[in-house]
């Protein structure tokens, strides 16, 4: 439920880039956007549910604690309201954190601010009743699209509000365009379609790598030093069967998993970002605009090669 939101600078990814490749000791925080579920095709709630166990087994193996971003409009299926909340009791009964991402999924681009707030107040009802339950704290919120507002303004007046509700800002670092990956992937469900499944998750892989290598190189040039990076993924079919490959990934890079909490320590956070506009990026793209620094690269180039023509063939509605 993003769109493509980079200007890559266009320059090809030079020696600086692989040379922050090399291996130390870094830290990630894991965030999950679009829980129940973010999928372009229908799914049952028995699904849904099975998706959401494999991600938690994957997190779950690796030790890392997460924060599930919920948007509640998924909750509401006549006759399944139960099994959508049960599903939100296995993240928290998996020692994950929830947090909120609007109701129904709205930008600060495309809706007005007082709907938009609207929607931060619908979508905490069931998630804070989960929490309060447990004693747990419910804090987080992440904007749909990443988008902060379409002016300072805008942006100051929404978060005065999020801070009013109880809530700080989850901003992003790493992204690696997995919604571009799991179209192709949801449609690519028929009994022979295996191979190529599997030929979009080692693709997916494989962009992560190319993503890392950028965010890594972004973090160098405006702080000096890798800092401590939060990963935006999906809750979705790919990340299910994907995840403990990319936790891996990220293991043999240097990274460990920290909570968000420890991630947003670091005081690269306390770093000013201006309003986003339309594109969500990074938020280490956000604080070289504030900044005026003129970055090597800004993320990672689009998606490449066989994908691209199966999203075309696949995700036209897209
Ligand atoms: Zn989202």
């Amino acid at each position: 439920m993003m769109r493509i939101r980079r200007a890559f600078a266009g320059m090809a990814l030079g020696a600086a880039v692989w040379m922050s490749a090399a291996a130390g000791p870094r830290t990630i925080a894991i965030t999950i956007d679009d829980l129940p579920l973010a999928s372009t095709v229908a799914t049952s709630s028995t699904e849904r549910r099975e998706v959401n166990a494999r991600i938690l087994a994957a997190l779950k193996k690796h030790q890392a604690r997460a924060v599930g971003f919920v948007n509640e409009q998924g909750l509401y299926r006549r006759g399944e309201l139960d099994a959508g909340v049960t599903l939100l009791d296995d993240w928290l009964d998996a020692g994950m954190e929830l947090g909120n991402h609007s109701f129904d999924h709205v930008g600060l681009w495309d809706t007005p601010l007082a709907q938009v707030q609207d929607s931060v107040l619908k979508g905490e009802v069931v998630t804070r009743w989960l929490t309060a339950a447990r004693g747990l704290p419910l804090r987080y919120y992440r904007h749909p699209y990443t988008q902060t507002g379409h002016n300072e303004d805008d942006k100051q007046r929404f978060e005065g509000f999020l801070a009013a509700h109880g809530y700080q800002v989850a901003p992003m670092t790493v992204e690696h365009d997995d919604f571009f990956f799991s179209c192709v992937y949801d449609r690519l469900a028929g009994p022979t379609q295996a191979q190529e499944r599997r030929h979009v998750a080692d693709d997916y892989l494989h962009h992560l790598d190319v993503a890392l290598d950028t965010y890594e190189t972004m973090s160098q040039e405006l702080f000096g030093r890798q800092i401590a990076q939060v990963l935006l993924i999906h809750d979705n079919r790919l990340n299910a069967d994907s995840l403990d490959r990319t936790l891996a990934r990220l293991t043999e890079r240097g990274y460990t998993f920290v909570t968000l909490e420890e991630a947003l320590k670091d005081p690269a956070y306390r770093s000013r970002d201006l309003a986003s506009g339309r594109i969500g990026p990074s938020w280490l793209a956000r604080w070289a605009r504030e900044r005026h620094q003129k970055l090597s690269v800004y993320g990672q180039p689009d998606p490449q090669g066989w994908v691209v023509q199966q999203h075309e063939l696949l995700c036209k509605d897209q």
